[in-house]
């Protein structure tokens, strides 16, 4: 019937776009359409936030999977398995940009990045360089995969290991899940916070006389839509915002409301009224609140960690849903803040003309 299907739509992962077919123009000598130093001077402040994500997700992997299963994995064991990881030589970063000069190594040859640079621990990256190498195809994980590779070597690791991370790095940030790093995460900041607003302004009953007026389902198929666009579904969260978890609940909650609301709707006729009040009840089994683990144990379908500790209340009173709705409002402005905190992680850059 309609109830669960729409559930198990819901709770099915959206159709995810496909990046498209980004090659590595490895070997050449010459580009064509070089990307310019400017854009690489913006991969470069962005390089913090797709490598935070990035890492996020692979630290993600590293402590659910690898480590409890005693696989091998020697670039995750060096990135994650002491106490001044990954993460914490990613938060004190600075990056020295050159616009005329290359970087040079230890042994004072030209290279496109190093770890030595005028201001003390400071990473070079010469957009110079790299300007002229890299096209709009690549630039991007391109330049935040070598600031990785000089994080690797600021870590400790040789030069092997550094190319493998950087290797690595490239891969995840081109993978489809970290595609959606590229995604303008300030927009879905944005979208939460109109639609947090939509759900304060939802009635008890599920269709309005006035059209214009907002509906549960409008509301519910645009958090999912965002949801399906920005990822907020996987567990390895390339925005990695813990709060981004919250969201998936709260929609589910405001998706099971609104079959309550239909549920009272004076313009449905009697017999829709009753199945969809039946199918709401079901899965509070006579509780007046309830997770929603164990609300959805009735209805067959992919369960959250996040669920156990998310609560859902019985509507029995236009006053309960007011409450129900004002929480979901909260978790979604909560939602959007953590984003936007998380966008302004920018690394310190100096600029060396
Ligand atoms: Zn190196």
């Amino acid at each position: 019937m309609k109830f669960l299907s729409l559930i198990f739509l819901f709770l099915s992962h959206g159709a995810q776009a496909e990046i498209g077919g980004i090659t590595g123009g490895g070997g050449g000598t010459t580009n064509p359409s070089p990307v310019g130093q400017p854009l690489v001077r913006r991969a470069v402040a962005d390089s913090r936030m797709l490598l935070q994500a990035h890492l996020q997700a692979r630290a993600w992997h590293w402590e659910t999977v690898i480590k409890p299963n005693g696989h091998v994995d020697e670039d995750l064991k060096f990135l994650f398995d002491r106490p001044d990881d990954a993460f914490y030589y990613l938060e004190r970063i600075k990056i020295e940009v050159r616009s005329n000069d290359n970087c040079y190594d230890a042994k004072k040859n030209p290279v496109d990045g190093s770890i030595y640079a005028d201001q003390p621990g400071a990473i070079c990256i010469s957009s110079k360089s790299l300007g002229a190498k890299l096209s709009e195809l690549n630039f991007e994980f391109e330049t935040a995969a070598l600031v990785m590779h000089e994080i690797v070597h600021q870590m400790g690791g040789d030069e092997d290991l550094a190319k493998r991370i950087q290797m690595r790095t490239i891969y995840g940030l081109k993978s489809k899940v970290a595609s959606r790093l590229y995604a303008d995460y300030s927009l879905f900041a944005k979208y939460l916070r109109e639609n947090a607003e939509a759900v304060k302004d939802l009635e008890w009953d599920a269709m309005q006389p006035d059209p214009r007026a907002l509906q549960y389902e409008r509301v519910v198929n645009r958090l999912q839509g965002f949801r399906d666009k920005y990822a907020v579904d996987l567990d390895s969260h390339p925005l990695a915002v813990e709060a981004a978890k919250v969201f998936d609940g709260q929609v589910l909650k405001l998706h099971i409301d609104a079959y309550f609301a239909k549920s009272v709707d004076p313009r449905s006729d009697a017999q829709e009224r009753a199945f969809y009040q039946e199918n709401y009840l079901k899965g509070f089994r006579e509780k007046d609140e309830i997770s929603l683990t164990e609300y959805m144990l009735n209805y067959d379908g992919f369960l959250r960690s996040e669920y156990n500790t998310t609560f859902l209340t019985r509507i029995t009173s236009r006053e309960v849903l007011r409450e129900e709705l004002a929480e979901i409002r909260q978790a979604l402005l909560a939602t959007a803040q953590a984003v936007e905190e998380f966008l302004k992680v920018q690394p310190t850059v100096f600029d060396k003309e």
